[in-house]
């Protein structure tokens, strides 16, 4: 191990970059704030985008997401609070629950429905997209779907640690299983004054988004706070140092960087410009 090397194991992951989301609507008329995939924050290989919603209004969400089509990329949806019902071109359709996530690589191509199951009351949650090597773009689809109840939970001192996806370094291991890109993702409950550090693989990109509260990571000698609502990229490290003054709620995410070109078109991301043109051409034509 050279010293370079070292340090970098040594290393606390810095906040290289802090943004707050940017209020916009999807689908049908989904109110919602979009954190990664914005002109400030483009993406963060392999994440494309990640939408948080949250509201009790309905008529933010109530139009959901009507049938469209997704190839070359994964969505991953995790839901908080309320209820959404997905349906696929393929006869593939359930009901995502509050603390449930479902994993789903839309590969050489889906078309579904994503729609609120709910009338009224609180819909919040999260969808992120990962992207997929291109050996992996034109894959057969692939859901999982885990329920609330099948998404471990791990309790440190002062901490509550749902693992979506990844393994801990106390050896909780998220229900989703075999990824082709390589993701980490957890959502943390801090109570009080409590204290995390996790180390996260050395490769990953890495961001912290927090969702309730605040909290401070220290990294490469700075201290940064992170409110609710914001995003912060995470600079390269071993581990992730992070503190709470106030109860607070964190998600936590670190991916295998793809380094590959990226020719992103709506619903359909690919390598090349000629690859999204065949996308929207074979979705066109039914070959979806
Ligand atoms: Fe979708």
């Amino acid at each position: 191990m050279n010293v370079r090397q070292e340090t970098l194991l040594t290393r606390q992951r810095p906040v290289i970059r802090l943004v707050r989301g940017l209020e916009t609507s999807d689908g049908a008329g989904v109110r919602l704030t979009r954190m990664i995939g914005t002109p400030t924050l483009d993406m963060l290989d392999p994440f494309l985008m990640l939408d948080a919603f949250k509201s009790d209004d309905p008529e933010d969400y109530i139009a959901g997401f009507p049938s469209h089509p997704h190839r070359g990329f994964e969505t991953v949806t995790y839901l908080l609070a309320g209820k959404m019902r997905h349906k696929d071109n393929a006869g593939h359709a359930g009901v995502i629950e509050a603390g449930g996530v479902q994993w789903m690589s839309a590969g050489h191509g889906i078309i579904h429905s994503e729609m609120p199951e709910q009338e009224n009351g609180l819909l919040s949650g999260f969808q992120l997209w990962v992207n997929l090597p291109a050996s992996h773009k034109m894959m057969k689809p692939r859901y999982q779907e885990f329920g609330p109840a099948a998404i471990p939970v791990e309790t440190r001192e002062g901490a509550q640690i749902r693992v979506v996806a990844g393994t801990t370094s106390e050896g909780t291991k998220g229900p989703v299983r075999e990824l082709v890109t390589d993701v980490v993702y957890l959502d943390i409950a801090l109570t009080g004054t409590a204290q995390f550090s996790e180390p996260l693989p050395i490769n990953h990109n890495a961001f912290i988004h927090v969702v309730e509260g605040s909290v401070i990571v220290s990294g490469g000698g700075i201290t940064s706070r992170i409110n609710a609502g914001e995003l912060a990229v995470l600079g390269e490290g071993e581990r992730v140092e992070l503190r709470s003054e106030s109860d607070a709620r964190l998600l936590l995410l670190s991916g295998q960087p793809l380094r590959e070109p990226v020719a992103k078109g709506g619903p359909f991301v690919m390598n090349t410009q000629a690859e999204l043109q065949q996308a929207y051409l074979d979705y066109r034509s039914g070959k979806f």
